[in-house]
Formats: C-alpha cells, sequence, structure tokens
C-alpha cells in the first residue's frame, strides 16, 4: 500500500495563473479509484521546521505579507492563505519522508519547490519542501544521508544551494531548462550554475528522447551514491519534461516519463533506500495531461513496489 498526502488546503487561491493549482486536487481525485493507494491529510510544516532552512526574515514576510516584494518573490500574488497551504505542502513532504522510512515509498501530492533558497523563493516556489523534509528526518534520527533527485524541467537552483551547506545531502538535477536567478533559459549548452562536492547536475539537449533520457538516468543516477549511500532518497517528478508542456524543448511522452519513474523506483527498490517523491512543474494547457503525468508516477511506483 502507497500511503499519499494530500489537503484540499494545498491550493492558495492565486487566480488564474499559469500554475495550475487545481491539479493537485485532480490528482488526488484519480488516486481515490487507484488499487493499492491511500491518500492521507498531512500536518502541516511547523515554525521550528521552516527556520531550520529558512531565514525568520523571508517566513515573516510569506506570513504577513511585508515586504511585499519578498513576500511575492516565488511570483505568487500574496494573500493570508498563502502562508498556511505552504505549511501544508512542505508539511506533506515531511509526512511522506517519514513514511517512506517506514513504508519504503510515499508520496506528497504537492510541489517540492525547489527553486526556492534560504532567504526569498523563486520560481513558483515558496519554501523548499525537500530541505525541510531532509532536514526534518536528519532531526528525527530517521536519516543522517539524504539524496535528492530532480528530474524536473528546469534545473533545481534552489535545492543546490541549500546542499552547498549541507554536506550530508547529495543532490542530482537533470534538466533541460537551466534556471538561474529566477530566469528560466532553454539553451541548456551554457551552464549558469557550478556543481560542487555533494551537488551534480545533467542536461538533457532540446529533442531529448525517451532512450536518450534513460541513458542519461544510467550514467547520473550512480551520483546519488557516491558520497555514501543514502537512507533516504526525496524524488521530484516533474511533468514539465512532457513534450506538450509549452517551457519542454525535449521530445518526450507519457510512456517516456512512466518509465523514468519506473526506473527509479527500481534503483531505490534494488538497493533497499527508501524513497518519496514530490510533483513539480506541468505547464500544458489541458490539465488532464499533467494530471495524467503524476497519475503514471503512481503507477511506476505500484508496477516496483
Ligand atoms: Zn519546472
Amino acid at each position: 500500500m502507497i500511503t499519499a498526502y494530500h489537503h484540499p488546503e494545498f491550493a492558495a487561491p492565486i487566480g488564474d495563473h499559469v500554475m495550475p493549482m487545481r491539479k493537485f486536487a485532480l490528482v488526488a481525485k484519480g488516486l481515490e479509484s487507484m488499487a493499492g493507494v491511500r491518500v492521507e491529510e498531512p500536518f502541516p510544516a511547523t515554525p521550528v521546521e521552516l527556520a531550520r532552512v529558512h531565514t525568520q526574515t523571508y517566513i515573516d514576510a510569506v506570513r504577513t505579507g511585508t515586504p511585499r516584494a519578498l513576500a511575492e518573490s516565488q511570483k505568487f500574488p500574496w494573500s493570508p492563505a498563502l502562508f498556511p497551504s505552504v505549511c501544508l505542502t512542505n508539511g506533506a513532504c515531511i509526512c511522506a519522508a517519514r513514511r517512506a522510512l517506514r513504508d519504503g515509498v510515499s508520496c506528497a501530492v504537492a510541489s517540492g519547490f525547489h527553486h526556492a533558497h534560504a532567504d526569498h523563493g523563486e520560481g513558483f516556489c515558496t519554501f523548499n519542501g525537500l530541505i525541510v523534509a531532509a532536514e526534518a528526518m536528519l532531526k528525527e534520527g530517521g536519516a543522517k544521508r539524504v539524496a535528492i533527485l530532480d528530474l524536473d524541467l528546469h534545473y533545481g537552483n534552489g535545492t543546490a544551494s541549500l546542499a552547498a551547506v549541507r554536506p550530508w545531502i547529495t543532490a542530482l538535477s537533470i534538466y533541460g531548462n537551466d534556471y538561474h536567478e529566477n530566469v528560466a533559459y532553454r539553451d541548456v549548452s551554457v551552464s549558469r550554475h557550478q556543481d560542487g562536492a555533494n551537488r551534480f547536475s545533467a542536461t538533457l539537449p532540446a529533442g531529448c528522447d525517451g532512450k536518450e533520457l534513460l541513458q542519461t538516468l544510467e550514467q547520473n543516477l550512480p551520483n546519488l551514491l557516491k558520497l555514501g549511500i543514502p537512507e533516504l532518497i526525496l524524488y521530484q517528478a516533474g511533468a514539465d519534461p512532457l513534450r506538450d508542456d509549452p517551457y519542454s524543448p525535449l521530445d518526450l511522452g507519457h510512456e517516456d516519463l512512466r518509465e523514468r519513474d519506473r526506473k527509479v523506483f527500481a534503483f531505490a527498490r534494488e538497493r533497499g533506500i527508501p524513497i518519496a517523491w514530490v510533483l513539480a512543474g506541468g505547464y500544458a494547457r489541458d490539465v488532464e495531461k499533467i494530471v495524467a503525468v503524476h497519475l503514471n508516477t503512481f503507477e511506476a511506483a505500484r508496477m516496483v513496489f
């Protein structure tokens, strides 16, 4: 049985935004009829859990709306509902990580927020749920080494910046759009970031197909083990590499992304490493296509676990 964490108040009311907030509810609805998956409500992340990762000035800005530029640095219009919703989505990441340590696998039906930095947000990411969950598991004693695998279309720049000061984390981002200082770049032949001792990245060139994606995965997944076998893998399963996505220069279909997910789950399971995943990205005009990618990730997990 796979436990997935979802809450109806995940979606802050941000109006008609490029980020389709209703997809989370649609994925949760799709799970109702899926055998082997159970949906539970998460606890919200606590102020202490957030403050291990983010500065108090930034947390207070998101909570109060002041200063407004900082409260909206992630590019969402601020409202009083924003803070409770991001506490819930980050809480879901923590609950999924904790559950994965017990059951081997779990999912937060929320974004991972891989562009969020310690002192500001970027690219629709307010607080970095991946690092918040990793810190929570370190403090709870569940995992002393955590690997973060980011297969969103965009480079996980926030996660990398937060991993830089956490040598117990290994971060790997395989991307088709670079992301730097709140701007996305489609040309991945120019790198705008530097990898480090525990931060790895690999590019997917324009037109990349399923075969090339799987090859790149095979070559790079071992980086997750390079600094020691992790006791937990957090996996950001982005929906935006899909060829139907307006930001994606890649030639990847639903089958390719399901195979990607299957490979990732098999990598974890074969090594006995617990894995928790989060949803991310996905801007296709037809929201059903985004939902299908996320539901396929569940299918892949059911196949492997
Ligand atoms: Zn993305």
